[in-house]
């Protein structure tokens, strides 16, 4: 069987966040099985990372207006799309420009494009807004592929206007079912036309189909809720594995970090949040958790990815805390540094499809203090292996904190809960056996 990722990320070439993650632990899990061959294609960014693959050959696939670069990594095969007439993927960063629905729909026709003229049976797994009108495109093929959609998060779901599809080449007829009040959304494709859908955790699967929570595209996925099965996301435990980790200096620890980033050395409680401050990661209870943790002495480490100026004024307003170190850009190096070091990792997420982040900090002895929403419901256990508060308000986080502090002056009790974290089965193991059983499912599909 053979499993065609097409995806806008994958960690370590190109990372924004727990996409990328995913589009590499679940290829490296699936490419260990029995029978199963794994391709991932993503787009060729000026910003790609290619300096751990083999080399990049030209395919023969490849026509007048877009090259195929074919390499692979652990048994899998990379094909990266570069446009010869655009300069869509030429840019200093991945997402946030104007034409974003024109530079991923371009992907998309590319891609598929690029997986007919294969010529070969295969199963796309799609994966958020970005690649669902692959599902569309392979509507129109004389033999569709057998498709699988993941929703890593229902929040970005592609707007797109009706000229920028029309130029595209697609007619309104074809459109009608992605259309949403006067445009279109993108994510629908993938909602509409793939034949099974996943969410990445049991509980956004549950959540998604509620009005409370699922929002605008609530009627539609509960519509569609036969096909939707939510699989937790696992982490790659060799790639998140402190003993071999080559971003840890040998030995490496608290005081280490300590010293390293010119905190104290001391062993109060270290408290992290690594994130993208977004309205997601409840930027405000991030910005209290930081002062409640000075407030009761702690430390605290933030590295967070920022795109929204104001939010970066309130948290520019703190810089001078002796007992705070803050950077406020993307950095894979610290944020392992971050979870080696740190005893706790805050992550109050407003909502929170799966969150990888937490089950990185556990696997590093670091304890996650979270919303219990979603994902982090589901992997965070109070008081066995984190902290959890149930409404996300300033108090009920302050109170959740001051939890935090008194099972930190606890040895017997944090150690216990270390133990426990640390010892949990968060790999690809199981997930990745149950989405095999939806790959068959899908190639079994009477077409
Ligand atoms: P999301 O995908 O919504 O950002 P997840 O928790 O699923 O959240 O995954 C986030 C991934 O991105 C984790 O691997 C985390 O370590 C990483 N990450 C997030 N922010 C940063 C940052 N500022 N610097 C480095 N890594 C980050």
């Amino acid at each position: 069987m053979h499993i065609i990722h097409i995806a806008s990320e994958c960690a370590p070439f190109v990372k924004i966040g727990g996409l990328a993650d995913v589009t590499y632990g679940l290829s490296r899990a699936l490419a260990n099985q029995e029978g199963i061959s794994v391709e991932i294609i993503l787009p060729y960014y000026k910003t790609i990372d290619t300096s751990s693959l083999a080399s990049l050959t030209k395919d023969p696939l490849s026509t007048t207006d877009c090259t195929y670069w074919k390499s692979s990594f652990d048994n899998i095969t990379l094909t990266l799309v570069e446009p010869l007439t655009n300069n869509f993927f030429q840019r200093d960063e991945i997402y946030g420009f104007e034409d974003d629905a024109q530079r991923f729909i371009y992907f998309c026709q590319k891609a598929f494009n690029y997986v007919k003229s294969q010529q070969k049976d295969a199963i796309l797994h799609l994966h958020d807004w970005h690649t669902a009108l692959v599902a569309l495109l392979n509507q129109r093929a004389d033999k569709p592929y057998p498709t699988l959609y993941t929703i890593h998060n229902l929040a970005y779901q592609g707007p797109c206007s009706n000229a920028t599809l029309q130029s595209a080449g697609f007619t309104t007829q074809e459109l009608s079912l992605l259309k949403e009040q006067d445009h279109y959304l993108l994510m629908k494709a993938g909602i509409e036309y793939c034949d099974r859908i996943t969410t990445v955790s049991k509980t956004y699967a549950q959540e998604i189909i509620t009005s409370e929570k699922g929002g605008n595209l609530q009627p539609l996925l509960f519509a569609h809720q036969d096909k939707i099965d939510g699989i937790v996301n696992g982490i790659d435990t060799e790639y998140w594995n402190r003993q071999t980790d080559p971003y840890l200096p040998k030995g490496f620890d608290k005081h280490a970090m300590q010293k390293k980033l010119g905190l104290e050395v001391s062993d109060v409680p270290l408290v992290c949040s690594v994130t993208r401050l977004v309205e997601q990661k409840g930027p405000l209870l991030i910005l209290e958790a930081i002062k409640e943790t000075l407030r009761l002495g702690g430390q605290y480490v933030l590295l967070a990815a920022v795109a929204d100026p104001q939010i970066t004024q309130r948290f520019l307003e703190l810089k001078d805390e002796p007992n705070l170190f803050m950077q406020l850009t993307y950095s894979e190096e610290l944020s392992h540094l971050a979870f080696a070091a740190s005893d706790l990792l805050v992550m109050p997420s407003l909502f929170e499809p799966c969150g990888l982040t937490q089950l990185i900090a556990m696997r590093y002895g670091c304890l996650p203090l979270v919303h219990a929403t979603g994902g982090l419901k589901e992997t965070v256990a109070a008081g066995k292996n984190g902290f959890s508060f149930e409404t996300p308000t300033k108090e009920a986080l302050r109170a959740c904190l001051h939890q935090a502090f008194a099972a930190y002056r606890d040895p017997q009790k944090w150690q216990g809960m270390l133990a426990e974290a640390v010892s949990e089965d968060h790999s690809w193991k199981k997930s990745v056996k149950k989405y095999l059983t939806l790959y068959k499912k899908n190639r079994n599909l009477n077409r």
